[in-house]
């Protein structure tokens, strides 16, 4: 048994002011995610400071841009009025996360920094280089069947595993942060970190800053669009590959274009190359097929993950394919 001191507030100056002065100290939301690495020994915070009592769940558009407050729940997000018929991409994203138990828990802000699944990191007798800088990786050359094949590095092959983060990052959010020192906003695509030398580091959000909310800007992708999850089972599970896709169409012609996967990466893959190559092309099977072959440009398998190079852009095509039949 690890003692912890648990405390709890409705101020989010107090919030920040408790972690900026302790080092051991982190967040708490739904809990979801860090109640299990803390059974499991993969970390030992000696305080835990609850933020769900913070006013932080309002979901509201303001001048074409919505505002989401980090604690809004998964499922209450998927449920917004305003997320589904605007935002509907999100909202099938949301939805193929987890389970219907844990969605009204697990929180915008926890869903971003929840920890990668790979196995090795959850393993306290196995090395890896995440859990502890310097050990070594066991999925290179182990059993890395969900790992990456996009942005690998010798140190990590591991993989963001969230669904709603594949969704924000083609959808050109922001995330508003607060520290003690103020409030900044970076682009949701620059949150999530590759993992290079120091794979320790899943995102850039600095020691003592909280996430306060997620901002979206209106666009025109609720028509055309599709959250496509490939997982071993049809609920519950992980992707192997997602694939977020969503086209702006004028008739045939693809006016504008966004995509991202999740499965594949230490981030949410935005694929901004793909979206360029699409632009303005008809949306037809052999487009789609060509922007697939363009996706995979830079991918590399590591043994027991040799099938996402097939599955990868399989998965693009279909979802650009179901996207564009939307009526
Ligand atoms: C069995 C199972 C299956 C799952 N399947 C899926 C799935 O298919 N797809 C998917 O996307 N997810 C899945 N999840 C993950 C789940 O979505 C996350 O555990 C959840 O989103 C985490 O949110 P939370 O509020 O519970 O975070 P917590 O566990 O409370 O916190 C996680 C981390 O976030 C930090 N944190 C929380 N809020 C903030 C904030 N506002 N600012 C700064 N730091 C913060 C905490 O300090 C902690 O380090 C699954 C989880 C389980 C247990
Ligand atoms: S892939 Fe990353 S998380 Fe998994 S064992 Fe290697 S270093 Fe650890």
């Amino acid at each position: 048994m690890i003692n912890f001191q648990y405390l709890r507030t409705t101020i989010v100056k107090t919030a920040l002011g408790l972690i900026s002065k302790d080092p051991k100290a982190t967040f708490i939301a739904g809990g979801t995610n860090l109640v299990d690495l803390m059974k499991r020994g993969v970390t030992a915070p000696e305080k835990l400071i609850d933020i769900n009592h913070l006013p932080l769940k309002k979901i509201e558009l303001i001048n074409n841009v919505l505002h989401i407050g980090a604690l809004t729940s998964n499922s209450g997000l998927a449920e917004n009025a305003i997320v589904k018929e605007k935002f509907p991409l999100l909202m099938l994203a949301l939805q193929s996360g987890a389970s219907a138990q844990l969605r009204n828990v697990a929180t915008v802000g926890g869903n971003m920094m929840q920890r990668t699944r790979c196995g090795y990191f959850y393993d306290t007798t196995m090395p890896c280089n995440k859990r502890q800088p310097g050990s070594g990786c066991g999925a290179i050359g182990g059993y890395n069947r969900m790992h990456a094949i996009f942005g690998t590095s010798e140190s990590c092959i591991a993989v963001h595993p969230s669904d709603m983060c594949v969704g924000l990052a083609a959808l050109d959010a922001k995330v508003v942060i607060a520290s003690a020192k103020g409030e900044r906003k970076i682009n949701f695509t620059d949150f999530h970190r590759l993992p290079g030398t120091t794979p320790e580091k899943d995102n850039n959000l600095q020691k003592g800053e909280l996430i306060t909310g997620i901002e979206i800007p209106v666009n025109n992708f609720n028509k055309n669009f599709h959250y496509l999850k490939v997982r071993d089972r049809s609920s519950y599970a992980f992707a192997l590959v997602s694939v977020a896709a969503a086209l702006e169409l004028n008739q045939d012609i693809i006016v504008n274009a966004r995509l991202a996967m999740g499965g594949v990466a230490h981030k949410p893959w935005r694929l901004t190359a793909v979206e360029a190559f699409l632009k303005g092309k008809q949306a037809t099977v052999a487009n789609f097929e060509a922007a697939s072959k363009l996706a995979m440009g830079d991918a590399k398998s590591f043994g027991e993950n040799d099938f996402k190079l097939k599955l990868a852009p399989n998965s693009i095509i279909e979802a650009l394919t179901v996207a564009k039949s939307k009526a």
